[in-house]
């Protein structure tokens, strides 16, 4: 089934090239259903870590690529704009927090982070403070694998210890304990602000992913604690900086994340979900003051320029996309998949072998008490019928929006089989 001339030369995320996992070959790609080569269909939960809100194969976002190809695929940025770019970023600073003004439109996530910190250390240059260079950011974040990103990302679970000194040091801060639908302790905020005060003088920016923190933990944590982070921002100096590439677009509820506590950030990465899943496109947006400090600053521009910088094929399918989204009712369809994973979840937190279970927008999480097997859970899903990626201690889904009652359901229960067979399991709690 896995493709000899793959697993021998095509190096896959995260995988050895002794020991690569085994790889399923599509054939193609319709809604939530993924087909296999061989003809099995899948009932996807992945969204193609998050991206794919719409489905696949979404005819409208079919002919937003389609005709834009009739014009251009690609024009350099350079001295040159386009439609597409345009009419994205007036639809972008529509949902975005008002603060926003100014967007710089990149290549990936990864790179959007780049730029949010490269934005940080110019601004503090450009008010003559040059030794504000260092970061400040919270445990179990992620924030992308390109070198800057991947300092801010957690040490263990960033997998920050491989690179050792070659990466630059930054100050981290235990992670909120506080979940988000719980009661908030006042605690989680200490080390954060024992850290402004001993190192305010070095740091550009705090950067964090509101209130969902994603790859790094799947956590869920109390808005308050963004709304006193920002007040310590304002107090010590420090730039804001929201990663909001894996919550944006509805995944959680709202628009993006920034909307649970109302808190603006000074800096806001966008990614993901941007382009409905179709190409690779990123934005980091932010305020006019931070910009115009930028431009005043001795070199008198914002130092970066990608070659594909608002590929006009990208923004135009993300115009499209985020059109779509917010045409529609989403907030209710986000309700619909949220009240569906609440239900057809909670029973697994009886299991031994679980050690929490939640739900936010359309975002459900399996905690297991201990590391899965990640090669023999893909296979029993995809056996199963259904495409569910787990990682550490998490068995998680967030489907496509598009998805429809029955098959998530029927993509729940699957998994929820797999979940209760797991090693350790007491039959009797789910029978
Ligand atoms: N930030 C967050 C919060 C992410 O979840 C990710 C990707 N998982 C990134 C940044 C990096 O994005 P990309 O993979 O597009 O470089």
């Amino acid at each position: 089934m896995t493709d000899l001339f793959d697993l021998e030369h095509i190096w896959h995320p995260y995988t050895s090239m002794l020991n690569p996992l085994p790889t399923f070959k599509v054939k193609r790609a319709y809604g939530a259903t993924i087909e296999l080569e061989d003809g099995r269909t899948l009932v996807d939960g992945m969204s193609s870590w998050w991206c794919a809100i719409h489905g696949y194969n979404h005819p409208e976002l079919n002919q937003a690529v389609t005709d834009q190809l009739q014009n251009m695929a690609h024009i350099m940025f350079g001295g040159l704009t386009h439609e597409p770019a345009i009419e994205l970023g007036k639809l972008l600073l529509k949902i975005t927090p008002p603060s926003l003004d100014k967007i710089f439109y990149a290549d990936s996530g990864s790179v959007a982070v780049e730029v949010a910190l490269k934005m940080a250390v110019q601004y503090w240059a450009a008010l003559n403070k040059p030794v504000k260079t260092n970061f400040i950011t919270t445990r179990s974040g992620y924030h992308g694998d390109t070198w800057n990103a991947m300092s801010v990302c957690d040490p263990v679970t960033g997998m920050h210890q491989i690179f050792g000194t070659s990466l630059p040091n930054r100050i981290f801060v235990p992670p909120p304990q506080s979940r988000f639908d719980g009661e908030w302790n006042p605690q989680d905020i200490q080390e954060l602000r024992q850290q402004f005060e001993q190192h305010h003088h070095s740091i550009a920016a705090l950067i964090i992913e509101p209130v969902v923190q994603g790859a790094g933990g799947m956590r869920f944590y109390h808005p308050e604690y963004l709304r006193q982070a920002k007040a310590l921002c304002e107090q010590y100096n420090v730039l804001l900086i929201f990663d909001e590439i894996a919550t944006g677009f509805g995944r959680t509820g709202k628009m993006f994340a920034w909307e649970h506590a109302q808190v603006e950030p000074d800096i806001m990465c966008m990614g993901k979900g941007l382009t409905g899943g179709y190409m690779t496109l990123s934005a980091t947006l932010t305020s006019k003051q931070v910009a115009e400090t930028i431009s005043r600053g001795e070199a008198g521009v914002f130092m970066h320029g990608p070659t594909f910088m608002a590929n006009p094929l990208a923004c135009a399918v993300a115009l499209r996309s985020t059109q779509l989204l917010v045409e529609q009712d989403w907030q209710a369809n986000i309700q619909r998949i949220e009240k569906i994973l609440t239900e057809q979840l909670k029973d697994l937190a009886q299991l031994d072998h679980v050690a929490d279970v939640r739900v936010l927008g359309a975002i459900g999480v399996v905690e297991l008490t201990t590391n899965v097997d990640m090669k023999t859970l893909q296979q029993q899903f995809v056996e199963r019928g259904i495409w569910v990626r787990p990682f550490g201690k998490l068995v998680y889904v967030m489907p496509p929006y598009v998805i429809t009652d029955d098959e998530l359901h029927y993509l729940l229960a699957q998994m929820s089989e797999v979940v209760k067979n797991m090693q350790g399991v007491n039959d009797n709690v789910l029978a």
